[in-house]
């Protein structure tokens, strides 16, 4: 019998976690991955809690990924339409959390574009809180569902190289997906121009390069990511024809790869800006409809974790 690691109340980051903690997910997000392929999709073990995701972000595959997982186990899932709720009237963050406390809300998933308010909201409400993406901070399920993929793929992610390529600065996916595979024991690969790296990216544990060709050399994995033009003021890029050339990813450029190097994006893809549209949808190569299947595996199991801490709190 394996036994339970995860004795967290909230899911705030992967920065911090261990690795039979990562494990435990992983494991568990695997059951549900063959259960959710197969005929009875519905469990049990959320019966009777209340999810609530509160977006103040717009999101299409995260919240509805979220909430098909409430629903899978039974939950009653509630979807807070924040453009039309009372941030518009003035409400802060802490009202918020009150209201929520009083309606009695067992998980809360939240999407803000403020690094550090889900941790600040966290600590205002009784129920256990999920991050669903906190400014360019952590996105700590995009991490997991993405590892859950490479592990399934590859059997293993100790000793793998990643390379994680494009707008890291502006991105809570790649930090998220930084922690979780540096302590996992993969290598990773930063791969941008210099413009779209946070300063003293190093630090991070990884290895930098500004040349795809380079960067790419021998990885295992090759995680691109979307050019966050909302999250950039002023002008990071010079044109996007230049950026695809240089750092977009074509077949030529994967060539440097392992043979079998698998490609990822977390959606939503800027087709031709950082992925060449006909390789995003290569089945033999990308893997980016797997990660969107197993995001729904690794929610089921982080809710059925934090549900059965909440039980034992
Ligand atoms: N969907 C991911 C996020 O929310 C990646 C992206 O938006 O580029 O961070």
């Amino acid at each position: 019998m394996t036994k339970e690691y995860f004795s967290h109340k909230h899911l705030l980051g992967i920065q911090g976690l261990h690795p039979p903690e990562i494990q435990e997910i992983l494991d568990l997000s695997d059951r549900y991955v063959e259960q959710n392929r197969g005929g009875d999709k519905k469990q049990s073990s959320l019966r009777g809690r209340t999810v609530i995701n509160l977006f103040y972000e717009s999101s299409t595959r995260t919240r509805t990924s979220f909430e098909l997982a409430g629903k899978r186990l039974g939950a009653d899932v509630i979807n807070m339409q924040v453009s039309a709720s009372s941030v518009n009237k003035g409400e802060t963050l802490i009202d918020t959390a009150m209201t929520l406390n009083a309606m009695h809300a067992d998980i809360l998933c939240v999407r803000h574009p403020d690094s550090g308010a889900v941790k600040l909201l966290s600590q205002k409400v009784n129920c256990a809180v999920i991050n669903g993406g906190d400014g360019s901070h952590e996105h700590p399920t995009q991490a997991l569902l993405d590892a859950l993929t490479i592990r399934r793929r590859k059997g293993r992610l100790g000793g793998l190289t990643v390379a994680i390529c494009g707008d890291v600065l502006h991105s809570r996916v790649a930090r998220s997906n930084i922690y979780l595979l540096n302590t996992m024991g993969a290598r990773v690969r930063l791969v941008a121009p210099r413009t779209l790296l946070p300063a003293q990216a190093q630090r991070l544990g990884v290895e930098v390069f500004h040349d795809m060709r380079e960067g790419l050399a021998d990885c295992d994995v090759v995680m691109m990511l979307r050019v966050q033009n909302e999250r950039m003021k002023g002008s990071f890029i010079p044109s996007i024809r230049e950026y695809f050339r240089f750092f977009g990813l074509d077949y030529e450029k994967l060539a440097c790869a392992k043979p079998d190097a698998m490609v990822m994006h977390p959606g939503p893809m800027n087709r031709g800006v950082e992925i060449d549209s006909d390789l995003a949808d290569d089945v033999e190569r990308s893997v980016i409809r797997e990660q969107v299947e197993m995001g729904v595996a690794v929610r089921m199991a982080c809710f059925d974790i934090l549900a059965r801490n909440l039980a034992g709190a």
